[in-house]
């Protein structure tokens, strides 16, 4: 069904067609699509406001590949009005106005993910979601893989699947992490997976997204094109999720002891109820995933992988195996007596606030917060620094907001502060607040940009912070010192 008439709705013949991949950067996903392009005899031509330095990864990448041509460090507008068909990256807003110059000229529009979707022939498992999306989408290939079957697992989670979508038999297992600005699009050409996972919702990208409402309306694409025989899987806790809505069938996970739940929780194991089979999955098996949130990660995973077909033992089997991705409270190491956990990835205050619940309540945390301002509510994050840490590092942006509200929160109890200038200052400043027994945790619960340029960036400085670190460089009874 044709959504929106200036965006692809149906493949073409790319043979000789001239078409212009907008924004490259460095996750795969332009790549993927230039390379499915030019495999298929289109003129592919890649602009990106980046220089060629800045993407040189992605370029060296791309050298077996024939029939590209860069425009990088600027666009031109020519290769906008000029071109057949305009592939643009999901970074780039739908406002733009190099995207306007092709409306007006004529030119259709799509994306790395929409023209996945035009092309592939087997069943989608989707997952979306504010926070635990890539554990999630991880853990669902990983039991897919314990019951033998070979899973393509890509989207948002960093490999694009578009090059290989030929090879990808109807039966194949494809399982998609979708942002929201990838499900934005997908709704402009009325598709859904066959299986979506809802992990949570809360306030992000409002730097991005006009309003609430509209980044939840993105989301609930995930729902909204989905026919009778498919399966929605829901967070029961999240009120906001529990009652989106579907023409398929819906599954709950959560730990709520009333309501219809097909896998429920508790502080042991997963009950998974369906189709009148009872299955349990412990989580005395999952010891490199800390936090009531990765329980809740796994059980929305239990589910998904049930509905596919993977047997009890292959789901234990995937629970067991599965390592965690990096930077997702990540143990770095433990230095006399200090652990260090990277959680670089906790871009949201509620990733932050799942980490520093992950620990027991005794478990004194020394944490390194902050970074970009995305224009969202810290209060809640604040309150959790408050009540749960002993000594708070305040980088970027957001330090000074935070620091406020944390003042606003702690009655005179609060943790130590400091807002140091740079990152080494940042670390160096918290390890000497340290004494053996404590975490230290960087969980910034913000963007990274301003002082780095992605959350792998800063989740790399720190690790390479911590190795560096000797024991002598440990000093045994450290001075708090407070600038708060
Ligand atoms: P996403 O892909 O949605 O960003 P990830 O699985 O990469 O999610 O995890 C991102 C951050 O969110 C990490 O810091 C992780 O510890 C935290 N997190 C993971 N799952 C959840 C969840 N269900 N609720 C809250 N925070 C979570």
């Amino acid at each position: 069904m044709a959504q929106d008439p200036g965006w692809l709705q149906e493949p073409m013949d790319y043979r000789g067609k001239s078409v212009t991949v907008m924004g490259l950067g460095n996750f795969g996903g332009g790549a993927g699509a230039a390379r499915f392009l030019a495999a298929r005899g289109a003129r592919v031509r890649i602009t990106d406001l980046k220089s060629e330095i800045e993407l040189a990864a992605t370029i060296e990448h791309l050298h077996d590949c024939n029939q590209l041509e860069f425009r990088l460090g600027r666009h031109d507008e020519a290769d906008f009005t000029n071109a057949d068909l305009i592939v643009a990256s999901p970074a780039v807003p739908r406002g733009n106005r190099f995207l306007h110059a092709a409306a007006r000229a004529g030119v259709p529009l799509t994306s790395e993910m929409n023209l996945f979707w035009l092309h592939n022939r087997a069943r989608v498992t989707g997952i979306t979601g504010t926070n635990g999306k890539s554990t999630t989408t991880a853990l669902i290939g990983e039991m897919l893989t314990a019951a033998g079957r070979n899973p393509r697992v890509g989207g948002n989670i960093g490999r694009s699947l578009l090059p290989e979508v030929d090879q990808i038999g109807p039966d194949e297992d494809v399982v998609l992490e979708l942002s929201s600005f990838q499900l934005e699009d997908l709704n402009r050409i009325g598709v859904s997976p066959q299986v979506a996972v809802v992990t949570g919702f809360s306030p992000n990208h409002l730097d991005r997204h006009a309003s609430l409402e509209e980044y939840r309306t993105a989301k609930q694409t995930i729902l909204r094109w989905q026919k009778p025989d498919d399966i929605a899987i829901l967070n029961a806790d999240d009120p906001d999720v529990a009652g989106w809505t579907t023409r398929g069938r819906r599954l709950l996970f959560g730990r709520s002891p009333s309501g219809d739940l097909s896998a429920r929780l508790d502080e042991e194991s997963i009950v998974c109820e369906l189709a009148g089979t009872n299955a349990e999955f412990s989580f005395c098996t999952m010891n490199q995933l800390p936090g009531r949130h990765n329980r809740m990660n796994a059980a929305a995973a239990a589910l998904a992988a049930t509905v596919l077909g993977v047997d009890q033992n292959a789901v234990r089997e995937g629970l067991r195996r599965f390592r965690g991705l990096p930077h997702r409270l990540q143990l770095i190491h433990e230095v006399e007596g200090r652990r260090f956990y990277d959680d670089s990835k906790a871009t949201t205050p509620e990733a932050a606030i799942a980490a520093v619940e992950a620990f027991a309540h005794d478990q004194p945390i020394l944490l390194l917060a902050g970074g970009s301002d995305k224009g969202i509510d810290l209060s809640q994050f604040a309150a959790a620094i408050a009540r749960r840490v002993k000594a708070a590092a305040l980088m970027g942006e957001t330090a000074p907001a935070l620091q406020r509200e944390i003042r606003g929160s702690s009655a005179g109890d609060g943790p130590v502060m400091h807002c140091p200038t740079d990152f080494r200052a940042a670390f160096s400043w918290i390890v000497n607040q340290s004494t053996a027994g404590d975490v230290i945790l960087l969980s910034p619960g913000c963007a990274s940009f301003g002082w780095f340029s992605s959350f792998e960036e800063r989740g790399e400085q720190f690790a390479s912070l911590v190795n560096s670190l000797t024991a002598e460089s440990l000093s045994p009874s450290p001075m708090l010192s407070n600038d708060a």
